[in-house]
C-alpha cells in the first residue's frame, strides 16, 4: 500500500459503519449519529448502502472459517448500512472506545454507556464497526468510498480544518 504524505499535526481518518440492526431502528440510528457529532468528529463523507453477500465475505475475509462467519455475512447483507469517513485527532482510538467491546455481554458489563453496551443485541448484531489501524482504515475507506482519495483530502481539504 502506498503511504500517505501528511503533516504531523494532521487529523486521522477512520471508517465507521452503522450496521443493519441500528439503521433499521430510527432512534438507535439517531443516537449513534449524535455520538459522532457530540464527540466532535468531522464527517468527511457519508453514504447509506445495501451490501451484497460477496461484499461482506470480502470485507470480513479474515474471519473466514470462524463459527460466526456465515451469520455475520447474512446479517451485514440483511438491510441498509450507513458508512462514514470520520476525521479527528484520534479518530481510530476514539471511535473504538465509543463503540465498546465486540461482545455484547462484555460491553454491557464493562462499558455500559458505550454504543454496543447500550444498543448491542448479540455478539454479531453489535450496532457498529470501526477500523482498528491506519492500514485497515485506508483499505476500508477505499472499499466503501472508491472515488475518495485520501492523499488529495490531506493535500486539499484537511489543512484548512486546522486553521
Ligand atoms: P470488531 O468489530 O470489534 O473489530 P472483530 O473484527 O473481531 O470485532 O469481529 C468482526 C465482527 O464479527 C464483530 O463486530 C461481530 O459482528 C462479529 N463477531 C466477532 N466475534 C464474534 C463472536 N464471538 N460471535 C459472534 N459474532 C462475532
Amino acid at each position: 500500500m502506498m503511504s500517505i504524505l501528511r503533516s504531523p499535526q494532521a487529523l486521522q481518518l477512520t471508517l465507521a459503519l452503522i450496521k443493519p440492526d441500528a439503521v433499521a431502528h430510527p432512534l438507535i440510528l439517531e443516537a449513534v449519529h449524535q455520538q459522532i457529532l457530540s464527540n466532535k468528529f468531522l464527517i468527511v463523507r457519508t453514504r447509506e448502502l445495501l451490501w451484497r453477500k460477496e461484499d461482506c465475505r470480502r470485507f470480513y475475509r479474515e474471519h473466514e472459517g470462524r463459527f460466526f462467519y456465515q451469520r455475520l455475512v447474512e446479517f451485514m447483507a440483511s438491510g441498509p448500512i450507513r458508512a462514514y469517513i470520520l476525521a479527528h485527532k484520534d479518530a481510530i482510538g476514539l471511535w473504538r472506545t465509543l463503540m465498546g467491546p465486540t461482545r455484547v455481554f462484555r460491553a454491557r458489563h464493562t462499558a455500559p454507556d458505550s454504543i454496543r453496551g447500550s444498543f448491542g443485541l448479540t455478539d454479531t448484531r453489535n450496532t457498529t464497526h470501526g477500523s482498528d489501524s491506519e492500514a485497515s482504515a485506508s483499505r476500508e475507506i477505499a472499499a466503501f468510498f472508491p472515488d475518495f482519495s485520501e492523499q488529495r483530502w490531506y493535500e486539499e481539504e484537511e489543512p484548512w480544518l486546522r486553521h
